[in-house]
């Protein structure tokens, strides 16, 4: 009787410790510990009963737990092990069919004898002495079956998880086959630990405290129930399963809702045909590509990771495709690059950049192009007398008229402090002369004020054709330029200098 108390009462705490989880797994192991709490305590009220009447109501009242407990064994098998799906309308009838016909048949057995053909007290027997009918047979059955369902469950589980997980597959499968060996040690081998008791609910609490290991000391059944095929279903990623043809077994719902309306078509054909951009180049290897898709009208840049699936003895069993979205770091790229190009007081071209232009402009066009060279004359003057400010304000709105002085064919860049460069294409020298004279015009005639006061700002300027000979370059053309440039400053600033063909200005080389 102690043993049965004990066991009630570990039976009783592996409940309420499952109580506070939220998980399925543990609320069906909740109601497990319920049903054998009821059970055993129905058990030890039928064992310590002195008349025959109160065994005999005790024997019923068990049912209540034992009844339900060999359907919820199962269900909890099928929900530590991610089978849930397996519930569906039929099976949940079925199942809650079986549990109100057996309490039916023992509650009617006086009427039918289904279940019990007789009972009746023997001296020296704590049990109430009974002779089975045919029911009983079919309810041991059933146990059976649904012991016998969940060992192969938990084993298969076992098999097949992760590493991760194999502990607590390992518990699992001892829990749900500890009833089974204790009736095979009883059947088989006559090992009865108990005479003239039954201590099946022995074995269930055993197989109740494996299950808690796995469920509470590894925390399985708080991570199981979100595997696999909830990751693959939630994830932000799309995912293509093919088989060995390459044809598209699976797509996960991010992938569905990627491809479009015609997804859902997609599911058996051959993805060369529908999808050939993720085709892999290399079948059997791992690969990384970067693929684009055009989703609402939008550009969307992905990345996609093709991982050949093996198969036994070396074959291969497809392929699993990854597709990350990569647009926002895509764009983040895009925008860095053109900071890494864009001058960031004025929004023009940089030095850098212009020089990498520009090479690749002369080398294009040779002999038809012009550099000038601007900078916007006593500028300290303006920075000292309104302010670094009204300097940078002045550095901006120059930048912005000549920029729209030149027109779009023209590279034009800040050249650092306040000296701008800029590359004429098809131009002539003649040409070339009027742009530069229309640049210094423009800033001229520019209005600025500060703080009520008028900024007078103007640019001197020195041009120099490209020559498109072998022994010119960008760099020499610059050169001239800006010698030319420094002759507007010395002969008054405010002006435009063309410098000759061919040679530095004279005396004035930099
Ligand atoms: P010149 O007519 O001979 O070109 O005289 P200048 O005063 O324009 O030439 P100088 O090279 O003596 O002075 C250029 C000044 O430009 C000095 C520097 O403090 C100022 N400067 C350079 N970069 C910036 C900037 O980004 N913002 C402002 N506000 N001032 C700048
Ligand atoms: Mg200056
Ligand atoms: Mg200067």
């Amino acid at each position: 009787m102690l043993a049965f108390v004990v066991s009630l009462i570990l039976t009783l705490c592996l409940g309420l410790v499952a109580a506070g989880r939220k998980t399925p797994a543990a609320q069906t192991f909740f109601w497990l510990m319920v049903s054998l709490s009821i059970w055993t305590g129905c058990y030890i009220l039928e064992l310590s009963s002195v008349t025959e009447s109160g065994k005999r109501f005790w024997l019923i009242a068990k049912y209540l737990g034992a009844a339900p407990a060999p359907v919820v064994w199962f269900l909890f098998s099928l929900y530590a092990t991610s089978r849930e799906a397996w519930l569906n309308r039929t099976v949940r009838v079925a199942l809650t069919g079986w549990v109100l016909l057996t309490l039916g048949i023992v509650w009617t057995n006086s009427a039918h004898h289904l279940m019990w053909m007789s009972m009746h007290v023997e001296a020296g027997q704590p049990e109430l002495q009974v002779h089975h009918g045919p029911f009983f047979w079919a309810y041991a059955a059933a146990i059976y079956a649904f012991i016998l369902t969940s060992v192969a469950l938990f084993f298969n589980f076992y098999r097949t998880t992760q590493p991760l997980f194999r502990r607590q597959g390992l518990l699992l499968t001892l829990g749900g086959f500890a009833p089974l060996a204790g009736r095979m040690s009883e059947d088989l081998f006559g090992l009865d630990l108990l005479p003239r008791v039954d201590e099946v609910v022995f074995f269930f609490l055993l197989s109740g405290i494996f299950f808690a290991l796995a469920l509470f000391r590894y925390n399985t059944l708080r991570v199981v129930p979100i595997a696999h095929h909830t990751v693959i279903h939630n994830i932000r990623a799309g995912i293509v399963v093919l088989d060995p043809g390459d044809h598209i077994i699976d797509l996960n719902p991010f992938a569905r809702e990627l491809f479009g309306p015609t997804s859902k078509d997609m599911i058996g054909a051959r993805l060369p045909d529908v999808l050939p951009s993720l085709m892999p180049a290399a079948m059997g290897r791992e690969t990384l590509d970067d693929v684009t898709f055009v989703r609402d009208g939008v550009q969307a840049h992905f990345s996609l990771h093709r991982s050949p699936i093996p198969g036994p003895a070396g074959r291969l069993n497809g392929h699993a495709l990854v597709l990350f979205d990569i647009t926002a770091r895509r764009e983040a790229e895009r925008q860095l690059e053109v900071q890494a190009q864009t001058d960031a007081l004025t929004g023009v071209t940089n030095r850098r950049r212009f020089l990498e232009l520009a090479e690749t402009q002369v080398q294009d066009e040779g002999g038809r192009c012009a550099v000038l060279m601007l900078d916007i004359d006593r500028f300290k003057t303006i920075n000292d007398t309104h302010g670094h400010a009204a300097g940078d304000q002045v550095l901006r709105e120059t930048a912005r008229a000549c920029r729209s002085s030149l027109g779009p064919s023209a590279l034009f860049a800040r050249y650092g402090g306040e000296e701008f460069v800029a590359l004429l294409s098809e131009v002539t020298p003649h040409e070339a002369e009027l742009a530069a004279g229309a640049l210094r015009a423009a800033v001229e005639a520019l209005r600025l004020e500060h703080e009520g006061r008028q900024v007078p700002v103007t640019l001197s300027i020195g041009a120099a054709v490209y020559e498109g000979t072998p022994h010119d370059s960008l760099e020499r053309c610059m050169r001239r330029a800006d010698a030319a440039l420094y002759a507007s400053k010395a002969n008054g600033r405010n002006q435009v200098t063309v410098a000759p063909a061919g040679v530095p200005v004279a005396g004035l080389a930099s």
